[in-house]
């Protein structure tokens, strides 16, 4: 299986690693109508395995951080959660994904980038 690439600021990263369900993405945070917890206290989403579909139910909350618009939300920000290498999920390493920059000529960019990156 080819592994993702995600381009951020002009830096082409490989994604590897899985999701160790530690919850520090915010599901609980958010309010997701979908956020569960399992009998062992690790988060659950209980729409995981369609996460790319449009979902009616998260709109039903004007409150609610998913609420788009009135339209229906898909959950694509989800499916790609985490796609950014300088996320402090990432940082921290408490996310289980890591990201690795294909370097262009041996020269990396995100050294350059880390030295100026705000958060
Ligand atoms: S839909 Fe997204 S925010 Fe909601 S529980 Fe699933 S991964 Fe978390
Ligand atoms: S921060 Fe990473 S490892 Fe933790 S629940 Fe979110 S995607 Fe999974
Ligand atoms: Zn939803």
């Amino acid at each position: 299986m080819t592994e993702p690439t995600h381009i951020v600021h002009g830096v082409p990263f490989i994604r590897t690693g899985e999701c160790n369900r530690c919850g520090a993405c915010n599901c609980e945070k958010w309010n997701c109508p979908h956020f569960s917890k399992d009998v062992d206290s690790k988060t659950v989403c209980a729409i995981h395995n369609t996460l790319t579909e449009v979902c009616k139910i998260c709109t039903r909350d004007k409150k609610s951080g998913w609420y788009d618009f009135g339209k229906p939300v898909i959950h694509q920000v989800c499916a790609d959660f985490p796609n950014h290498p300088w996320l402090n999920v990432i940082k921290n390493k408490q996310c289980g994904y890591i990201f690795t920059e294909i370097k262009t000529d041996g020269i990396s960019i995100k050294s350059q980038l880390d030295a100026i990156w705000v958060k």
